[in-house]
């Protein structure tokens, strides 16, 4: 059986957790946490970094932090995860699903604008694969309205865009450490503070609302409930686990990337028969290799693709069922305009087994599965063979 995901693993981890239990320190904020807010800035570099349980809480305290308020109008793709609406129905925000482009299934920036109504407050912009969204024209426009832009880059720490990394370049950023993500931590995530008047209110609300964090440098004597708040710090256990991962990331990430490649190169001659449609990437951006899908005829073909693959031996799987049909997405948001990608593209989507482990014979397998899908195995075997090993 070829796995759709196994969970990557450096070496460190075992020990620096080993060190967390010896330190008698299991709660979260020490010196793994420290560890891990100082890499993230330092690589990063945003002004202010801080680990969190999840990609959906530092999502949650954006949307607190921006001040969400009922009958507030959030604008983000439909084509997402359940967290990056969740965050902000939970304050009492109506969701305003804009269209995706098709080429990189990221929010169509030409369409925002006109999504735009007097209770819009924020775009929430989703890196899909960890490909950037065309961030230059979606901060100019949050710019003109006077609206925050919140990156959810849940997929895309060490992609950029136009050289900055993803995650620095709207008001706030999200990552996730998920364990089905590039870097991991089992369960975690990151918020990144690229405006300097969130960082004292982001560190109380993530604090259970108190000035914790304060205290502990000593610039207050006590510390108290300052505002609303809940439990958002990972244990050092998951944030030693993160060092292990961060530490080693360009090893993990050229990893990736070499798999993804193979990938690429071996369905390029598949696309040029025109079966399939591989991912795009703008020469914009540079990406992190954390999906690889190839676009199908459509949703019919796509289960047959599924279930064959599934004979072989093979897990793949479609992705995001778009919010806005979904039951939650009916209640609590509307499509602006039209649905002319979301769901039709979303359709066409099947991705393939992609983790650091994986072995050259297994990625050829893949390949020659989908091959033999379209009937295309004696022409193709010997070239794709001799292009990728
Ligand atoms: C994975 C993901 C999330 C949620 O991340 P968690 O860390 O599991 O909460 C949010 N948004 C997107 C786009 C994701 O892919």
């Amino acid at each position: 059986m070829i796995n759709f995901n196994v969970s990557p693993v450096t070496g460190k981890e075992i020990e620096y957790i080993q060190d967390v239990i010896n330190n008698r320190h299991l709660s979260g904020n020490g010196k793994y946490t420290s560890l891990c807010h100082n890499w993230i800035k330092n690589k990063t570099g945003t002004k202010k970094a801080l680990l969190t349980t999840s990609c959906t809480h530092a999502l949650e305290i954006s949307a607190l932090l921006l001040d969400i308020q009922s009958g507030d109008e959030i604008i983000m793709p439909s084509y997402t995860f359940v967290s990056t609406a969740n965050a902000f129905v939970l304050r009492g925000a109506e969701i305003v699903f804009v269209d995706i482009r098709p080429d990189t299934m990221n929010i169509d920036e030409t369409k925002i604008e006109d999504a735009i109504t007097d209770k819009t407050k924020a775009i929430v912009p989703v890196h899909y694969a960890g490909v950037a969204c065309e961030m230059d024209t979606i901060m100019d426009i949050a710019k003109r309205h006077n609206l925050f832009v919140v990156e959810d880059a849940a997929q895309g720490l060490m992609s950029t865009y136009k050289g900055k990394m993803l995650g620095t370049i709207g008001h706030l950023g999200t990552f996730s450490f998920h364990e089905t993500k590039n870097f991991i931590s089992g369960e975690g995530g990151a918020l990144l503070i690229n405006d300097e008047r969130f960082i004292d209110r982001a560190e109380i609300i993530r604090e259970k609302g108190t000035n914790r964090a304060q205290f502990f440098r000593g610039q207050v004597d006590k510390y108290t409930w300052q505002d609303i708040g809940s439990s958002y710090s990972p244990s050092e256990l998951n944030a030693a686990y993160l060092f292990a991962q961060l530490e080693n990331i360009d090893a993990l990430l050229t990893k990736r990337l070499g798999v993804w490649n193979s990938y690429y190169s071996g369905f390029e001659e598949l696309e040029d028969y025109g079966y399939i449609e591989l991912p795009y990437i703008p020469n914009t951006v540079e990406h992190n290799g954390h999906i690889f899908y190839l676009k199908c005829k459509d949703l019919n073909e796509r289960s047959n693709i599924i279930r064959a693959l599934k004979n072989s031996g093979i897990q793949s799987t479609f992705h995001f069922v778009p919010l806005h049909s979904s039951p939650a997405g009916e209640k609590f948001g509307y499509f602006s305009n039209q649905d002319n990608f979301t769901t039709r593209e979303s359709e066409r989507i099947v991705r393939l087994p992609l983790y650091n482990d994986i072995t050259d014979e297994d990625i050829q397998k893949v390949i020659e599965a989908i091959y033999t899908f379209y009937g295309r195995k004696s022409i193709n075997a010997d070239s794709f063979a001799a292009r990728t090993y």
